[in-house]
């Protein structure tokens, strides 16, 4: 069995640093691969776009940054929308757009569901991050983006397809919408942050007639009676649950006043995260 190229992005460690960006800009801005792409527009292109998530409100907000790119899927919705053969799937998994093939078909923009593929108005040709195959196929171990990250966000494996459902298992590595069945090749970490929403607040509490942040405090989250998660309120009074399933309903949150008295607050979780400010 073939190995065949595949990207894990780590959000957890990336730090929004746009090395992996600006290299793409490097590589492909104004410069054309014979055979592989034409020359990116120097403006106005973001083959890895970044995107920003932002969680919560003042003063619990949680921001990430998800890398996104082509992803190389194996069953690949431009691959069927293309004409004359103009975007194929490599044996080593690695989507490309023959940009002589291609020039034209603007309609590829709309047939990647991922907003992946960029029109390049000079060059009449859409476009999208082809994995550097044209350093790969010169010997290049990893494409550029994985070379410049300065964090280890990024990680380019080349495995049999066996192995690589292996590591996604062992790592719970996500895929972005999985719902399309697309079959990407570009796999996520820690990509509760796009997926997941936060329970989070903050306790205050009145002692001897001044109002100040309940630390210490055991808060337990609940639903339909079965436990969920457990924290404790840190110096600021403030908890927090990561994780949780979007528009998943009813919870009980707990909170252990003291050894005898607790006080139990309903929350009903839709889309958005929750910030809470409570008093015991
Ligand atoms: S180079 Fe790495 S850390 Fe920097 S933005 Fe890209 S993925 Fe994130
Ligand atoms: S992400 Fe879009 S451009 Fe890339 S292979 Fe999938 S459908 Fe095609």
């Amino acid at each position: 069995m073939s190995n065949k190229w595949n990207l894990i992005v780590d959000v957890d460690e990336c730090i929004n640093c746009y090395n992996c960006a600006l290299a793409v800009q490097d590589e492909y801005a104004e410069m054309e691969h014979p055979g592989y792409t034409a020359p990116m527009p120097k403006h106005g292109h973001r083959w890895i776009n970044i995107l920003r998530a932002e969680r919560g409100k003042f003063p619990i907000v949680d921001v990430s940054f998800v890398p996104t790119m082509c992803n190389h899927c194996d069953d690949a919705p431009c691959v069927e929308a293309a004409e004359n053969n103009a975007v194929h799937k490599r044996s080593d998994g690695i989507v490309v757009i023959d940009p002589k093939a291609a020039k034209g078909q603007k309609h590829l923009v709309d047939a990647c569901p991922y907003g992946a593929i960029w029109w390049n108005e000079i060059e009449e040709v859409p476009q999208h991050w082809n994995f550097d195959a044209h350093l790969l196929d010169e010997g290049w171990k990893e494409p550029r983006c994985v070379n410049v990250c300065p964090t280890g966000a990024l990680k380019s494996v080349k495995v049999s397809d066996l192995e690589m459902s292996q590591i996604v298992k062992d790592e719970e590595l996500e895929t972005l919408k999985p719902e399309l069945e697309t079959q990407p090749r570009i796999y996520y970490k820690s990509l509760k942050s796009l997926t997941k929403v936060l329970i989070a607040g903050t306790l205050e509490k009145v002692s001897n007639g001044r109002t100040e942040c309940a630390a210490d405090i055991h808060v337990s989250l609940s639903q339909s009676g079965s436990p969920v998660a457990e924290s404790v309120t840190d110096e600021f009074g403030e908890f927090k649950f990561d994780g949780i399933d979007r528009n998943s309903g009813a919870y009980q949150l707990n909170l252990m006043c003291n050894d005898i008295s607790q006080k139990i607050v309903d929350v009903d979780v839709k889309n958005e995260s929750l910030v809470l400010e409570l008093d015991i």
